[in-house]
């Protein structure tokens, strides 16, 4: 199924590189929203976010304020001129966010995971050709997060943007989701055009890790950052310890460095696609010398299948890898990747001399 997103330039918002999404993880009170989208509103083009309803994981958590909150998106937008964007994750919520013309809408990680609620939001905006962005699912799941898009794309939404919040992970202590940045970068290869959003409040958790998450974002070419700011986070009644005020959040913008994607210098152009070749070459060489060598293994298997001896040697592997190890060292690779380098190589080697034992 083929997907069509709208350029970037017919959305109703800016990605002015990166577009910035900011605001508060939830909204509490009229006069946070508004203290808060005050400080904001210097920013060029930045979309107000606000948490309306809150998925929470465990009951009586601050789930939010629901339809009241949504007059205060209004106000907001009305005295300061920011767009809004608030998260919806059943029908009900759609009908009365588009009461109070909110701008954008997002489907939460909880919400991806599940193509009932997907499709329902999805029968809910049809017509509208409403922006939406949707959040990874919580598993790292791809087909999931691509089916959420298929779903809206299939009702004639064209302006969909994803946003990558982290997966979550068992024992895992650095981040509150851990990123997998392979699965973001796949889904843009999958789907040409697709904004990509970086979330670095929720990859985190933890506000003193939102700038080199942001960094990487950017560095990777994402579209855009949502990054939560609460006029007050250690008051926040929801997410306080990822949520930055907004002069934080100034500081973490101005400290963020922009680099062209689109490389205009012609002669960095050309150095960079010579190196790339020189990689293409040492490459292919690394592929011709693992084959032979694989083929000598396979004749030494041939040799102890004859004589009725073990595959693995216990002995000369120990000794090879000791070796091995000590001359990588002293050019200049780590003892970790040499390892792991090895044992892959011996192992294929094992599993090609098991296969001639076992013809
Ligand atoms: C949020 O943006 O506040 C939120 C609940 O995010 P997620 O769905 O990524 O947990
Ligand atoms: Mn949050």
């Amino acid at each position: 199924m083929s997907i069509n997103i709208d350029e970037k330039s017919s959305w109703p918002i800016t990605f002015n590189k990166p577009l910035i999404i900011a605001g508060p993880c939830s909204a509490e009170s009229q006069q946070q929203m508004l203290k808060t989208a005050n400080e904001l509103k210097k920013h060029n083009n930045l979309l107000f976010r606000a948490g309306v309803w809150k998925p929470r994981t465990r009951p009586n958590s601050f789930e939010g304020i629901g339809e009241k909150a949504l007059k205060w998106l209004d106000i907001v937008k009305k005295e300061t001129g920011l767009k809004t964007t608030t998260e919806v994750a059943n029908a009900m919520h759609v009908e009365e966010a588009l009461k109070y013309d909110i701008d954008v809408f997002w489907i939460g990680a909880r919400t991806t995971v599940n193509p009932f609620a997907v499709q329902e939001i999805a029968d809910a905006l049809k017509g509208t050709n409403k922006p939406i962005m949707v959040k990874n699912p919580i598993n790292p799941d791809i087909n999931l997060w691509m089916g959420a898009i298929e779903r809206f794309n299939a009702v004639g939404l064209t302006k969909i943007a994803a946003i990558h919040r982290g997966f979550f992970a068992y024992n895992n202590s650095k981040y509150r989701n851990i990123p997998q940045w392979q699965l973001p970068i796949e889904l843009r290869q999958r789907i040409p055009g697709i904004p990509m959003i970086c979330d670095p409040s929720h990859i985190s958790g933890n506000r003193n890790l939102i700038f080199d998450i942001s960094q990487k974002a950017i560095d990777m070419n994402y579209d855009g950052l949502m990054i939560e700011t609460h006029i007050n986070p250690n008051e926040a009644l929801s997410d306080n310890s990822q949520q930055v005020n907004p002069d934080q959040l100034n500081n973490i913008l101005n400290n963020l460095v922009i680099r062209n994607s689109e490389i205009e210098n012609d002669e960095f152009k050309s150095s960079l696609r010579e190196l790339r070749i020189q990689i293409d070459d040492l490459d292919n060489e690394l592929l011709d010398v693992l084959k032979r060598r694989m083929n000598v293994a396979e004749k030494i298997g041939i040799h102890k299948k004859e004589k009725g001896v073990t595959i693995l040697q216990s002995k000369r592997w120990k000794q090879l890898f000791s070796s091995r190890i000590q001359n990588g060292v002293k050019s200049g690779l780590s003892e970790e990747f040499m390892s792991r380098l090895l044992k892959a190589i011996h192992q294929e080697s094992i599993n090609r001399q098991t296969k001639i034992m076992n013809k």
